[in-house]
């Protein structure tokens, strides 16, 4: 990487004023509780920030400690996190709870959230971005965050198209304000998210611009990654009881949606079904591509008593269920 302007301290210092005068008022940043900080940032994992604060709010209302998770059943989370998707991060935030809410000599942290890297990383689902984003935010320690965001400004920032994680660390590093870890980091995160976006960089408006390796052609960094979507195919049979209920079960917590409930998906003989239509899904690295059929059962289950995730959602209302 490139040597950068970016070292000196009048640029960092042009960052974090930036971030004091227009952060944005998010209801995560008016705490310092590790909790509540840990809770945006395992939502905000794979949800967008204007979703995500509704989410934080009824769920941090509802669990305002680790304990109030641990002692609910899991469905209760799952029960509120429906509509969120990636509901294994629900299953680990609540395994996260039941972890830290057992005494410390068994081998928990008596209902608080740790404050080291070290013991961050062996929660489960807290990978290094989270521990990063935690470490720095609730307990001030001294660590850049690294996503895909700051490694974007990191490559306009050096003119280097394909930076490595550990350069792109190195440099997140770099721009920590001493004392205000935390904020230099949400700093860098409203950067990436507001200004120097991926495909509208707002160089005009950009704090940093003068250090701006890449600010003649931004869009050439970093070079794009080509990866194209796999295409899965599936079955769900709606299977209606004569009230119009459909059955449901709880999915396997190995299988994808795991704990949430909907209609059967394997294993199904289409033979005797009808098939009323297809409901496209898109996650992160794959498109699914479901065949909805309907029939009979005997007994069906209230869909507005359980979890549901919004593919089932998309699969009941094709049936006419919801
Ligand atoms: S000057 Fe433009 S490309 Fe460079 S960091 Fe700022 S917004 Fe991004």
């Amino acid at each position: 990487m490139k040597s950068s302007k970016t070292n000196d301290h009048p640029l960092r210092k042009s960052l974090i004023d930036w971030y004091d005068a227009e952060k944005r008022d998010l209801p995560w940043r008016r705490t310092k509780d590790p909790w509540l900080i840990l809770l945006s940032e395992v939502i905000l994992q794979q949800t967008q920030v204007s979703r995500g604060v509704e989410y934080w709010e009824k769920i941090s209302d509802r669990f305002p400690n680790p304990r109030a998770l641990a002692k609910v059943d899991q469905e209760e989370l799952l029960t509120l996190w429906q509509g969120a998707g990636y509901y294994a991060r629900a299953r680990r935030l609540h395994a996260l709870a039941v972890q830290v809410s057992k005494p410390a000599i068994e081998g928990g942290f008596d209902g608080t959230i740790p404050g080291s890297i070290e013991q961050l990383l062996e929660l489960p689902g807290i990978g290094a971005y989270t521990a990063a984003a935690v470490g720095s935010i609730a307990f001030d320690l001294h660590i850049g965050v690294v996503d895909g965001n700051v490694r974007r400004v990191a490559s306009r920032q050096t003119g280097n198209s394909n930076p490595t994680h550990d350069l792109v660390s190195i440099w997140a590093n770099s721009m920590l304000i001493p004392g205000r870890p935390g904020d230099s980091n949400q700093a860098m995160m409203d950067l990436g998210a507001v200004i120097c976006k991926p495909k509208t960089p707002k160089c005009e408006l950009c704090p940093i611009s003068d250090s701006c390796e890449g600010k003649e052609n931004p869009l050439a960094y970093p070079a794009a990654t080509k990866r194209k979507k796999s295409i899965e195919n599936l079955d769900a049979a709606v299977l209606l009881d004569p009230s119009g209920r459909p059955r449901l079960s709880r999915r396997d917590s190995s299988e994808r949606f795991g704990g949430m409930w909907g209609p059967p998906m394997s294993d199904i003989a289409t033979d005797s079904l009808t098939l009323v239509g297809e409901v496209v899904h898109h996650l992160t690295h794959r498109e699914l591509r479901v065949k909805v059929w309907s029939g009979q059962c005997s007994k069906g289950t209230d869909p507005s008593t359980v979890p549901i995730s919004n593919l089932d959602r998309k699969i009941l209302k094709i049936a006419g269920v919801m």
